[in-house]
């Protein structure tokens, strides 16, 4: 068997998106993983429900076993003991911790795999500091399409802080063999799409929220598809996101409610992060920037991406990728902040290797 690499949770962003790029990378190629310092760089340093469940998830499909998992745990080991195994999985976070996370943890581990797979995961659908799951619906997954990775996504439920409670599905293929992109030139806008969501609040809620959405779109001299989602869910909450589609490039942009935040605003901020992304002619958002590079390390070529700004989750999912897999990259930042990520992939399938 393979030795252990160790992966030091304290490098650079050091959060949990070190922890699940390594975990879907250690599940596709087979090699043990020894985490230290886990999300040292937060205040609530160590695993927490989102992460722990995205560790049991990731160990699920790959029968890994684990020492030193639990709450609060800074150092665990993880060993896989098969390839990722098709089948059909039910995680449930017991938080609001985001389940758009999980399922990013498992998704292409999955999606490589020799059949298809079902994952339902329970929890948060909308929380700060993450992708909410109209995102995976409306960004994430149709670039990955474009990609060759064929997954159905919906939720019902939604789940806000502190109840969580949502609950996502996907539907994967499986069998991917994911090609690589090039987004450097974004196009044409085609599609503004504005997914208001709320749960368990007065209908004049959403209706504030859609009046001051329009009012800002008009103002810029652009049309948005309204999607009113008044969803079931154990707690209250409200969220807006803002999708935009151009001929080659996505972004999705978040307007989280909170309680004294008026829903007006909740619905412009996310308008303002457009504008301003659109002011910079990257082809895709600061966020699916960073969430590229693990579906992009394991395509077969070169692939091109330009961001409004080169993050540190970006720089840092581009090492813990570099752990696993020997990527060559190229961060071109230019003099504006802007920056174009260049990234030639392993073409890395289940089984390739014999590593597993
Ligand atoms: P922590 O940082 O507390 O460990 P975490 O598990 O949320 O928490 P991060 O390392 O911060 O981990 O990673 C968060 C991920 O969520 C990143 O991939 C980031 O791009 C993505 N993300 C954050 N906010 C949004 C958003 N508004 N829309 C889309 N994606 C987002």
């Amino acid at each position: 068997m393979s030795s252990f690499i160790q992966i030091d949770g304290s490098y650079g962003e050091g959060g949990g998106q070190i922890l699940r790029t390594s975990l879907s990378l250690s599940a596709l190629t087979g090699q043990p993983v020894e985490f230290i310092n886990v999300r040292a760089k937060r205040t609530r340093p160590g695993l927490q429900p989102q992460h722990l469940t995205a560790v049991r998830a990731a160990a699920a499909l790959c029968d890994a076993r684990l020492e030193g998992d639990a709450v609060g745990s800074t150092r665990f080991t993880f060993s896989p003991q098969t390839p990722p195994r098709p089948d059909r999985y039910r995680f449930d976070i017991g938080t609001a911790g985001a389940t758009p996370l999980v399922v990013q943890t498992a998704l292409i581990p999955l999606s490589l795999a020799s059949a298809g797979s079902h994952l339902t995961v329970t929890g948060g659908t909308h929380v700060p500091h993450a992708p909410p799951a109209d995102y995976l619906e409306a960004v994430y997954l149709p670039v990955l399409r474009q990609a060759g990775l064929h997954a159905t996504f919906r939720y019902l439920n939604a789940g806000f802080y502190p109840k969580g409670g949502g609950q996502v599905e996907v539907d994967l293929l499986g069998g991917a063999a994911l090609q690589p992109l090039d987004l450097t030139e974004r196009g044409k806008l085609k599609k503004l799409t504005a997914y208001i969501v709320t749960s368990n609040l007065p209908g004049h809620v959403a209706e504030r929220g859609i009046v001051a959405l329009e009012k800002y779109m008009k103002g810029v001299g652009r049309t948005v598809r309204i999607e009113r989602r008044d969803l079931p869910s154990p707690g209250t909450g409200a969220a807006v996101l803002l999708a935009a589609e151009c001929e080659n490039g996505r972004g999705g942009f978040l307007g989280m409610g909170e309680r004294g935040k008026p829903m007006e605003r909740v619905a412009e901020e996310p308008c303002e992060a457009f504008m301003d992304w659109w002011k910079t002619g990257a082809a895709v958002d600061e966020h699916l920037a960073d969430q590229l590079v693990l579906p992009m390390a394991l395509a077969a070529g070169e692939s091109r991406w330009t961001a409004p700004c080169i993050t540190e989750h970006l720089r840092t999912v581009l090492w813990a990728t570099n752990q696993f897999l020997p990527i060559e990259f190229i961060l071109d930042e230019r003099p504006d902040g802007t920056g174009l990520v260049t990234l030639k992939g392993e073409g890395l399938e289940q089984g390739v290797g014999g590593r597993v």
